[in-house]
């Protein structure tokens, strides 16, 4: 699959040549804090499949904790990535980035515990209450 995603303000653009795995929902609190919605989600790739076409140097990384940095657009506050330094060859990016999301389907939910109460889902998935293996 090739494609193309980017943040609000248009300042990071991104595409890559992969077929994305490990697509899913995560419910986690950090993740509802950095987003202020009650879900987000994400899919894996390559590292060396993601090429930044612009912005790079708009990207501000926060490391929510030791497992995980989030990158982010400097100027509409966009999220992009997750960049875990326990996956040097991979690299995470949040669908609602993409330029066509619905080409990337999500197939499970994660910290499904810590979802909000009045989230209701219904689309059948597998939920897990904490984290998953990839
Ligand atoms: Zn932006
Ligand atoms: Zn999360």
């Amino acid at each position: 699959m090739i494609a193309e995603g980017g943040c609000l303000c248009g300042a990071v653009r991104y595409r890559f040549d992969a077929e994305p795995t490990n697509i899913g929902y995560c419910h986690c609190s950090m993740c509802r804090k950095a987003s202020g919605s009650p879900v987000i989600a994400a899919c894996t790739l390559p590292r060396d499949r993601l090429q930044m076409l612009q912005g790079e140097d708009a990207l501000v990384r926060y490391p929510s904790s030791p497992a995980v940095t989030r990158l982010f657009c400097g100027t509409c506050g966009g999220h992009l990535f997750f960049d875990i330094p326990d996956e040097p060859d991979t690299i995470d990016i949040w669908l609602g980035s993409l330029d066509e999301p619905d080409r990337v389907v999500p197939t499970f939910h994660i910290y499904a515990a810590d979802a909000v109460a009045w989230h209701r889902i219904d689309d059948g998935l597998p939920r897990y209450p904490a984290g998953r293996a990839k």
